[in-house]
């Protein structure tokens, strides 16, 4: 692939991108939490409930791209110091969406790991400004982007002299109107030959239906993904964002029982 220099696997060792103690391409990572940060009870019940569950990472959003202008953007600062607090409790490391070059510096002060979201993964600016750190990067795939394109931006922040880039498969858009996006799979054993970074998988946005989370799930972990983002809610019929596809703590309980069993068995036979 032409001009993926930093990112190529050609003879490099693979990247560990250490997070606290999460070690993801090594670990495998189960972040949970709300799409968005709505209150602080909603996010320390669901950041206890996750943690209870065997979450590893809790994510939520507290700058929010929605597609209307309308629709709820999310808490901002209120809602990232919520997130502090909820790693106060559990000791869980916090992964956050940045939405503003401005708001990436000041951001780092109060999460562990800078998301990228698929709306901007061509974000020019902000993939640079988010490479002038060493603060973990979460580059999730554009909808309508394809594997070079996607490690052409992980370049950017590497090229900025930022090491730490986690990708992250979303979902892309296709025909199907079934499912919210198309989950592609063959992403990730593509990106373990193409790249040293670590890759972990969405099935929430991927298929933004419940009932299809927990298959997805293990297949991801069978395709050799280094972990699972899954969005989770106490009562998801009152979410303020994506509320058709989040899990209740009941349900990411019994995914995440059998995600670790699978890929404890898998690693066994390796
Ligand atoms: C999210 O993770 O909350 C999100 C907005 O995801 P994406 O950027 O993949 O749509
Ligand atoms: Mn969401």
């Amino acid at each position: 692939m032409e001009n993926i220099r930093l990112a190529s696997l050609q003879n490099k060792k693979r990247t560990i991108v250490q997070v606290g103690d999460v070690k993801f391409g090594e670990d495998f990572v189960v972040i949970a939490g709300p799409c968005s940060v709505e209150s602080e009870e909603q996010t320390l019940n669901i950041a206890h409930a996750i943690k209870e569950a065997g979450a590893t990472m809790i994510r939520g959003g507290a700058f929010k791209p929605r597609t209307s202008p309308y629709a709820f953007q999310g808490l901002g600062l209120k809602g990232l110091k919520i997130l502090e607090k909820a790693k106060e409790e559990t000791g869980l490391p916090v992964v956050s969406e940045v939405l503003d070059t401005r708001d990436v510096s000041w951001m780092c002060e109060y999460i562990d790991v800078l998301q990228i979201g698929a709306r901007n993964m061509q974000n020019f600016s902000l993939l640079k400004e988010v490479g002038k750190t060493v603060h973990p990067v979460l580059l999730k795939r554009g909808m309508y982007s394809t594997l070079a394109e996607w490690l052409n931006c992980a370049e950017y922040i590497l090229n900025e002299g930022n090491p730490n880039v986690i990708l992250c498969e979303r979902g892309i858009r296709t025909f199907e109107t079934y499912t919210r996006n198309t989950l592609d799979l063959s992403a990730v054993s593509a990106i373990k030959e193409l790249t040293h970074l670590p890759i972990i998988v969405d099935p929430t946005h991927g298929t933004g239906r419940v009932s299809l989370i927990s298959p997805m799930s293990l297949a991801a972990v069978a395709s050799g993904a280094d972990g699972l983002m899954l969005e989770v809610h106490t009562h998801p019929e009152t979410a303020m964002s994506d509320k058709d596809q989040a899990l209740t703590p009941k349900q990411f309980s019994k995914i995440t029982k059998k995600v670790l069993a699978l890929h404890s068995f898998l690693d066994n036979l390796n």
